[in-house]
């Protein structure tokens, strides 16, 4: 028996950026007062408290900035992706968004690799993946 695979529960905060996912695009928050990119949602900018915040297009590009080779799964969920990377990709925005690293050996996913966004769709959810950019799809 497998189980399923617990998967995110979009609410109105973070709405935008499933349904940006859904249409392969990733979206984030920026602050329109000081211009800056946060991630996770928020309803005020960490940045300067604004609450003039709007949703752009992030280029999908960034380095990792740290790594987790999973070897184990953590449930029974999960048995049937191991081995597999979770990462925390510094994104050339800025933001920092935790995610998995799919297409490539585990043992190639490393620190400062770059990497590019690509998305796989869950059940009624788009995942944002992440690819390492030498071994991104054409
Ligand atoms: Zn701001």
């Amino acid at each position: 028996m497998s189980a399923s695979r617990p998967l995110p529960n979009p609410d109105p905060l973070t709405r935008p950026y499933w349904e940006g996912a859904k249409a392969r695009r990733l979206v984030l928050p920026r602050c329109d007062a000081c211009d800056q990119w946060h991630f996770y949602p928020r309803s005020v900018c960490p940045h300067c408290g604004s609450d003039a915040i709007a949703w752009h297009d992030a280029s999908g590009k960034g380095v990792i900035y740290s790594v987790t080779h999973v070897h184990r799964a953590p449930s029974p969920a999960f048995e049937a992706m191991v081995p597999y990377a979770v990462a925390i990709v510094a994104l050339d925005e800025g933001p920092h968004l935790m995610s998995a690293v799919i297409g490539s050996e585990i043992a190639q996913v490393k620190i400062d690799a770059p990497v590019t966004v690509d998305f796989v769709d869950e059940g009624d959810i788009t995942l944002p993946v992440f690819r390492l950019a030498s071994a991104a799809k054409i």
